[in-house]
């Protein structure tokens, strides 16, 4: 779950990091209320969960409140990168005198956390990174050691950042461990005029799994970006949308993942990922289906059973009673194997809904399925 910029700079400031000050405002009257309230000049910056606002024209700044209330209503509503502004923060401009990179990520292959910094911050940092890799230093974190002084003072020298900005490094490794981040990342880092430096910008990732102690952006409606993923995670579903055609449910995460592959491996892609894991009740059924059928780009869905613990009737029962409250609107490819696979077929073979078909394998039923979705060349 991504943070907005605005909730980054709380953050950033109650680790007692240097930040602009800022009002977030969604309206351009309260824009204009929060420049005065600022001193009049300031930047005005899109709220949306994605990076290149600047270059998407979402960061302008304003020489008054009034020039503050005209840009932010240029700014609201703007679409980037698929992302509808609805906030934009408003802070106090900083006259800056270099622009550094500064992150810490998460490296899974490597079972550590790596920081990556660099002397060359700002808007062009992917450039940087693709054309001159040396600028970008790259140092690894033992997670059980972190990030102290000598730790922070080695990363900066890696990086040729002024000796200034260790103190900064240590307290983002603090936001990162305390606040259960997966990434950390402030572009540009800035050094002032005045020789402070400060964080202008913030992008803070947290991890799921840790939201039960998190509980403070539990509140946030918007943590899930895609209406279908909000759907289907109050629903408890273990629900990704994808960008294909043909809707999947699996139980169990491995087999999912497969199921994925074997679809767009004929020639398909796949909608979604949901794993309904060992339960299949019809309630988890018809939740699943109502999410998957709701996604207008769902030209078919494919129901992948291995039945093991809960056997293929169960599941089978389950399909057959959420048919009687989701009105199946595209046609349904299932594969039950496994436990009790007979039984299973032979319960959806009587209900013989006739947007309901079975196949006996998985490949043969992801062939069917992307037929289904339009592709007729399916390997
Ligand atoms: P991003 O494009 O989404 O990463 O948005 P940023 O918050 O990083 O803003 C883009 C650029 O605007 C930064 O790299 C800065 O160069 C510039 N910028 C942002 N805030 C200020 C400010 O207070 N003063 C000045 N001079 N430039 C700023
Ligand atoms: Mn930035």
């Amino acid at each position: 779950m991504d943070l907005f910029e605005h909730q980054a700079r709380e953050l950033f400031e109650e680790y007692g990091i240097l930040v602009p000050q800022a009002e977030v405002a969604d309206t351009a009257k309260e824009a204009r209320a929060g420049a005065e309230r600022l001193g009049g000049r300031v930047v005005v910056k899109a709220q949306v969960k994605t990076g290149g606002r600047g270059k998407a024209g979402g960061v302008k700044v304003a020489a008054d409140p009034a020039a503050a209330e005209i840009t932010a209503r240029q700014i609201l509503g703007m679409d980037i990168k698929g992302h509808t502004v609805r906030k934009v923060m408003l802070a106090q401009p900083v006259e800056i005198d270099s622009e550094f990179y500064v992150s810490y990520v998460l490296d899974r292959a490597a079972g550590r956390f790596l920081a990556i910094a660099s002397a060359e911050g700002g808007m062009e940092i992917e450039e940087v990174a693709a054309s001159r890799p040396e600028a970008v230093a790259r140092v690894e974190i033992d997670p059980a050691a972190g990030v102290d002084e000598a730790k922070a003072a080695e990363i900066a020298a890696a990086a040729g950042l002024p000796e200034a900005t260790a103190d900064v490094l240590v307290k983002l490794w603090q936001v990162l461990i305390r606040e259960d981040a997966l990434l950390v990342e402030v572009n540009p880092l800035v050094r002032t005029a005045q020789g402070e430096i400060l964080a202008l910008d913030g992008k803070v990732t947290l991890d799921g799994n840790a939201r039960f102690r998190q509980a403070r952006w539990g509140a946030d409606d918007s943590a899930h970006d895609d209406p279908l993923e909000s759907a289907a995670a109050s629903k408890g579903l273990n629900y990704v949308k994808l960008d294909g055609e043909v809707g999947i449910i699996g139980n169990g995460a491995g087999l999912v993942m497969s199921t994925l592959d074997v679809v767009a491996g004929c020639g398909a892609r796949p909608a979604n990922f949901l794993d309904i894991g060992g339960g299949a009740s019809a309630q988890i059924m018809a939740d699943g289906l109502s999410v998957i059928l709701s996604d207008p780009a769902v030209k078919s869905v494919f129901v992948n059973v291995f039945g093991g613990i809960t056997a293929c009737d169960a599941v089978a029962d389950g399909i057959v009673q959420a048919l009687e409250s989701v009105q199946l609107t595209k046609p349904l490819v299932v594969r039950l194997d496994g436990n009790n696979a007979v039984r299973g077929r032979a319960i959806l073979d009587e209900r013989s809904h006739p947007l309901v078909q079975q196949a006996t394998t998985m490949d043969s039923a992801a062939r069917r399925a992307a037929e289904l979705a339009g592709h007729t060349n399916a390997a």
